[in-house]
């Protein structure tokens, strides 16, 4: 087993995560500081860097032809840019005494140290698997990596059955299951919770729900799975809940994620109350002068709330890769935290959500009133003009906007972008409404729905 060792006097960066926080830091690095004066060796078990995850349910529902329009850069790509990117290669162990990694070659097994002066973990989350019966059969499938995305058609054109079933009902569970619905299948969503999308409020979920019946996709909701059956050849033949089986020719979970931090927590290194890794504004990890840490396996701080949380998207992984690579490459970057803007669709409906669900609010001891609106996504005698509903939450007595939350048609999901803007600035419902959004016919109604919610809520407001 080498020791290797940076040598030559210039610096070495060690990356582990060859995806968006990993190589968007390696790449930021690299821009700032040339091979001259910083080795970068970028450590990645799978086969692909920099690709969308995000893009999956589109190349798998057919609306994206090809998987490799989903990589933004290849390894080669990477390479020819000075970064030592090392495929296939898994790193098993970080030593932080006496700052090296062990890394694991995936096919012939063979390990070996890397020393590093600096250090990047971004190593990700990983899918939620519930040890049930039946949950590795064949037609099972997870879709958190390319390769996943490619089992799941090269399962999907084994099979002539036609009967899908998707256990989970966040973003990824319902964008998979629109993917499954254009490939032609019959689409059954299990569902844990109340309503799907529990990133929103029941109330809010429940207009997915109604919105995804009447797309064809059967919704069941209060149900947990208890297993899965299988064929005699060991293909997944159904899904099992308590009191009900719901036949299926294919399986896609889409339970959730957690902070990929094992080989953190090995190393000692700080970890917060959701599992993934903490660090200081500049993404250093807390205590450790040379190692930073981005993505998915870290905990961000929710701006609204105040607390620390996981959220796994790639907005911030991409962000938190440009801070890392800046201060690893002399420069000063902060991620100052999230207000919790996400977006997703199924089919035409768009689904928007940012800051705080009324829950959240409660935990965190806050008082609140909460108004829902229903308008237009344009004039409403612009034609094919369509409904969007508009919930926002605002705190009694000052009046600061707390979260919003909106379902609808086109145009629905980015209007939220206003709101998040609203919510990092610490507006109140009452200064919203005098934004100065843009109006014309096919765009909006005179009253923008984010401005008639935000009238509403302030009216409210002063009432309370
Ligand atoms: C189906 C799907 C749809 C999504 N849609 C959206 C969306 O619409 N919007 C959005 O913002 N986000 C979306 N996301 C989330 C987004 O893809 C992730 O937040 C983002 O990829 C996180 O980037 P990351 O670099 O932190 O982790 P990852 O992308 O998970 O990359 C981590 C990498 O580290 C590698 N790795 C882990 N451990 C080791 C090790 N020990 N040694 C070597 N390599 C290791 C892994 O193989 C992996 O390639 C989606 C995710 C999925 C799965």
């Amino acid at each position: 087993m080498d020791n290797d060792t940076a040598g030559s006097g210039r610096e070495r960066l060690v990356v582990i995560g060859g995806d968006a926080a990993g190589m968007s830091a390696a790449s930021q690095a690299r821009r700032l500081k040339d091979p001259g004066a910083l080795e970068i060796v970028a450590f990645e078990r799978g086969r692909f860097s920099s690709y969308s995850a995000c893009g999956i349910p589109y190349w798998v529902g057919g609306d994206v032809p090809e998987r490799d329009a989903l990589v933004a850069r290849t390894p080669e790509e990477h390479r020819a840019r000075g970064i030592d990117l090392r495929t296939g290669t898994e790193v098993t162990e970080i030593d932080v005494a006496r700052r090296r990694v062990r890394a694991r070659d995936v096919d012939s097994g063979a390990e070996s140290w890397t020393a590093y002066d600096k250090l990047v973990i971004a190593t990700g989350a990983r899918p939620v698997r519930p040890e049930l019966p039946g949950m590795d059969a064949a037609g099972v499938h997870g879709v958190q990596t390319l390769d996943d995305g490619q089992a799941l058609l090269d399962s999907l054109a084994r099979t002539d059955g036609r009967r899908a079933v998707v256990v989970g009902a966040g973003y990824i569970g319902v964008e998979m299951a629109e993917a499954l619905l254009k490939r032609g299948y019959e689409v059954t969503v299990v569902n844990r919770g109340g309503e799907p999308m529990a990133t929103l409020d029941p109330d809010m979920g429940r207009l997915v729900h109604e919105a995804m019946t009447g797309l064809g996709i059967t919704m069941v909701n209060d149900a947990e799975v208890s297993g899965l059956l299988t064929h005699e050849d060991g293909r997944v033949s159904a899904v099992v809940t308590e009191g009900a089986r719901y036949p299926a020719d294919v399986v896609v979970l889409g339970i959730g994620v957690r902070p990929q931090t094992s080989l953190a927590a090995a190393a000692g290194l700080p970890l917060g109350a959701h599992g993934g890794l903490l660090t200081d504004l500049a993404m250093r990890v807390r205590g450790h002068e040379d190692i930073w840490a981005g993505g998915d396996c870290v905990e961000v701080l929710d701006l609204v709330s105040g607390q620390e949380r996981h959220i796994a998207l790639g907005t911030h992984a991409n962000k938190h890769g440009q801070v890392i690579g800046s201060n690893v490459g002399g420069d000063y970057a902060t991620f100052p935290g999230v207000v919790g803007t996400a977006v997703s669709k199924v089919c035409d409906l768009e689904i928007a959500r940012t800051g705080l669900r009324e829950k959240d609010a409660r935990r965190v001891g806050l008082r609140y009133e909460t108004v829902t609106v229903e308008s237009t996504n344009s004039a409403g005698y612009y034609p094919d003009a369509a409904l969007m509903t508009v919930k926002m939450i605002a705190e009694r007595r000052t009046g600061r906007l707390l979260g919003v939350q909106i379902v609808g048609r086109e145009g629905a999901a980015k209007r939220v972008d206003v709101a998040a803007v609203a919510l990092t600035a610490r507006m109140t419902v009452e200064q919203m409404t005098a934004l100065d959004l843009g109006y014309a016919p096919p765009f909006s109604p005179v009253w923008d729905p984010v401005l008639v919610a935000a009238r509403k809520a302030a009216a409210k407001v002063r009432g309370s």
